[in-house]
């Protein structure tokens, strides 16, 4: 049974609308709205790209809504959006923050990042109605360019606000479309460069916290509403070039060649053997084969990538390790053997997020649906928390999307699940403000 219904006292007292919210999710995207897949009003996707016109109309959008609710609204030379509500104690200490993404992939959906932008809204839109103050400062967070997808490097501005990623790098990133045009350049031109420094000194935040949707399968499977997300996946990415040497199809005997598909075959095989002994992942996403194959020549030359990933980095390492070991023993398998080099492009350790957020989410949860309904998780994808979570307390709730499809035009979370993460979201920020004023 799926417990998904709003309890009739919740544990703040507040009550999030529903209506206000889903309706808010969708006058949003009426920038950006695409790839239309069903009759209904909202049943299209999206494609609003970081930094295009109609992502500046929903930066213009969001910056009025957060003025009506009495923010003040910072910017960044990234363009990130810093709004923020006064707390009762008017405390110098950085805000308690509600962040996620306005931006989307090029066939993206309704509710990656926009879900997490628009319930922080919502909670603050509540707050405010009922006259709710927090003891502290309290926030909502637009991180520019998380998607990637149209400058090519995602968590992109959270990454420049750690220190993850050198400013003038992003800057300099270029639209993957129109090689003339920067995200610098993006943001001069729709007035998005900020005078405050980006980073996590220059504007500190005292916590993280962001909703969701989870772009998986575990909580429809487990029919759980809430997933308290304790932490994202650590990952490698490596690229193996696998040479050999072509030969004719016809007139060379298999002791005779040096074959590289046929090693890097084996190798795709035998790594996905080694990841699934160890629980983990590994997935091969680009094959590159010469241009000038034929079909009665063993190829010259293949080249392929390797995605590890598991919640611990000793796990994540050891598969490595063994697919090193059993890839160098392939290459000398068959015929005459192959050469095998390999360089390794991303190493992304494991995140592990904040006790003290992740007990006011549960605390959160528990109170929304007692504890048959949600579960801990494990985040398969990078978010802006993942880099947040470097510099401040930080963890995420996930909510269910239909059948986990992500990144495609009919991504989904019913409006009951949206409602339900929102509640979580402003019971747990409220839970965690009052903690940290009972520790004075
Ligand atoms: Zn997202």
């Amino acid at each position: 049974m799926k417990i998904s219904k709003m309890p009739k006292l919740t544990p703040s007292g507040l009550r999030i609308n529903q209506a206000r919210l889903s309706e808010t999710i969708h006058e949003t995207c009426k920038w950006g709205s695409a790839h239309r897949w069903g009759e209904g009003p909202n049943d299209t996707g999206m494609a609003r790209l970081t930094l295009t016109d109609d992502d500046a109309k929903v930066r213009r959008w969001f910056a009025d809504e957060v003025r009506k609710l009495g923010c003040s609204l910072s910017i960044d030379q990234m363009g990130n959006m810093f709004a923020r509500q006064s707390g009762r104690l008017r405390s110098n200490a950085p805000m308690i923050a509600m962040g996620s993404h306005l931006d989307t992939q090029p066939r993206g959906g309704r509710y990656d990042g926009i879900l997490g932008v628009t319930s922080a809204l919502e909670v603050l839109r509540t707050m405010r109605e009922n006259d709710f103050q927090t003891n502290y400062d309290v926030g909502i967070v637009n991180w520019t360019n998380e998607e990637g997808a149209r400058f090519p490097k995602s968590m992109c501005s959270s990454g420049v606000w750690a220190g993850g990623i050198p400013i003038q790098a992003a800057w300099d990133l270029r639209d993957i479309q129109d090689e003339r045009v920067s995200l610098r350049s993006e943001l001069e031109r729709h007035g998005y460069l900020g005078d405050i420094p980006c980073s996590h000194e220059a504007y500190p935040l005292g916590a993280h916290f962001e909703l969701h949707i989870e772009q998986g399968p575990i909580l429809p499977e487990t029919s759980r509403s809430i997933g308290v997300v304790t932490g994202a996946q650590g990952y490698r990415w490596l690229t193996f070039t696998v040479t050999g040497q072509d030969a004719h199809t016809g007139t060379t005997p298999f002791s005779a060649r040096r074959d590289p598909l046929l090693a890097a075959s084996k190798m795709i095989v035998a790594s996905n053997e080694v990841a699934k002994r160890h629980g983990a992942l590994a997935s091969t996403g680009i094959l590159k084969l010469p241009e000038n194959s034929s079909t009665n020549t063993v190829a010259s030359e293949v080249a392929f990538t390797l995605d590890i990933r598991h919640p611990k980095d000793d796990v994540v390492h050891a598969v490595e390790k063994e697919c090193l070991q059993t890839f160098q023993r392939i290459s000398s398998e068959d015929g005459k053997g192959v050469r095998l080099e390999w360089t390794m492009d991303t190493d992304s350790p494991a995140t592990q997020f904040h006790p003290d957020c992740i007990q006011s989410i549960k605390t959160a949860a528990n109170g929304l649906l007692g504890e048959e309904g949600w579960m801990e998780i494990t985040s398969g994808a990078g978010h802006d928390s993942v880099y947040t979570s470097r510099h401040c307390p930080t963890a995420m709730i996930f909510v269910p999307c239909r059948d986990g499809v992500s990144h495609h035009p009919t991504e989904y979370c019913t409006p009951e699940d949206c409602a339900l993460g929102t509640q979580a979201l402003l019971e747990s920020v409220v839970d965690y403000d009052q903690r940290l004023f009972n520790k004075g």
